[in-house]
């Protein structure tokens, strides 16, 4: 259990890890940034940096010795850099395990199937040939996906035809893939799930996500979710969490598929970090996402996770971020990240809007 003046290293220097560290500190904590870009925001909020390549091993060494435990802000840490931590005797939050199942969507999907969870028909692709034997399998509409690096739609395409089928691998530039079959789902909703290590979780309330370009614009507590999906949905993030034997905080993304008289949950994928869909808990939890994940990470027992005010959490797009200040309702917390650089689709803040708890909205 670190004590008070502990330094956690976080891999990751964006909005993640700057609310990560702004946490950390509260706590009395202190944080340790590596990562390879001079401008990152989140050396904004801690003296303590490196700006180092993921895989310079030396970095790395001289990193690992002056930190208590590392953690991370994005699931695509290379599996060298893990171990290079792991190996020089510093503990790593989430598991190695956790990032190795997250990185890639073929593993992810078994083994999250193997947990006994309903998830989207998959097939691997690694060819043309497997492709077409997939959407024989799978038919269609189904979707194309690259089993590493993609996110807010990046590396994905639709396959709506037999013409589509010819043109798609090449689409996503012949890379590892799996095929999905296409969900017509109703809404997306997730579940941001906290673990410590002992064992105790503590799941938020479901939120009903929007997105609009592939990015998450707005997350809504509570959703259009009955307290029935709603607890199945907190179940299932907590029997993932268990079966990884997770520390800290996961983001569990469902799709919400209306069956003849009831509706279904379908998990899209899961992220071993804080996560963009709860950073609404910031403003009406007890104890909000990235303190959880700090508490958890420093071994630390988990707060609670209740909520005491409905919100809806809109993130900052381009140059959203410029007409926020000025505008902003007098019932709205706002949260700029700090980026030098306002680039359009580039998320440069968040503002919760809070509500009384069970108003209409
Ligand atoms: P992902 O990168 O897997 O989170 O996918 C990005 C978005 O694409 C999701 O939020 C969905 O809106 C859509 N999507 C992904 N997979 C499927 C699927 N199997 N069926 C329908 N829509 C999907």
């Amino acid at each position: 259990m670190l004590k008070s003046g502990a330094t956690i290293g976080i891999f990751g220097g964006g909005q993640l890890g700057r609310m990560m560290a702004l946490a950390a500190h509260r706590l009395g904590l202190n944080t340790h940034i590596f990562c390879p870009d001079p401008n990152s925001p989140a050396f904004a909020v801690t003296p303590h940096k490196t700006i180092a390549d993921y895989e310079d091993f030396a970095a790395l060494s001289e990193f690992a010795s002056k930190v208590d435990c590392v953690t991370y802000e994005f699931e695509n840490v290379p599996a060298a850099t893990a171990s290079a931590i792991i190996e020089a005797g510093t503990e790593l939050f989430p598991s190695a395990k956790a990032l190795e199942i997250s990185q890639d969507r073929l593993v992810e999907k078994r083994f999250i199937s193997t947990v006994g969870i309903n998830v989207a028909p998959f097939a691997k692709v690694d060819s043309q040939a497997e492709l077409e034997a997939a959407v024989s399998k799978i038919g269609l509409p189904a979707v194309l996906k690259t089993r590493r690096f993609g996110y807010d739609g990046k590396g994905q395409t639709i396959l709506r035809s037999d013409e589509d089928t010819k043109t798609a691998f090449n689409a996503i530039g012949s890379q590892p893939a799996i095929l999905e079959g296409f969900v017509p789902f109703d809404r997306e909703i997730s579940v941001i799930i906290a673990r410590d290590q002992h064992g105790h979780v503590a799941p938020y309330d479901p939120a009903e996500n929007v997105h609009e370009n592939h990015i998450l614009k707005t997350s809504t507590v509570p959703g259009n979710i009955s307290s029935e999906l709603g607890e199945a949905a907190k179940n299932i993030a907590s029997q993932i969490a268990i079966a990884l034997d997770y520390v800290g905080v996961m983001g569990v993304e469902f799709f919400v598929l209306p069956t003849e008289n009831d509706e279904q949950l379908i998990v899209n994928e899961i992220a071993p970090r804080v996560h963009n869909s709860g950073h609404w808990t910031e403003a009406v939890c007890i104890v909000n996402q990235f303190e959880q994940h700090i508490r958890a990470v420093a071994g630390w027992p988990l707060g609670q996770a209740d909520r005491h005010s409905d919100v809806v959490m809109e993130n900052l797009i381009g140059d959203q971020i410029n007409e926020v200040t000025t505008a902003v309702e007098s019932n709205t917390q706002i949260h700029d990240y700090g980026k030098a650089e306002v680039r359009a689709g580039r998320k440069m803040g968040h503002i919760n809007r809070i509500f009384p708890k069970n108003s209409d909205q």
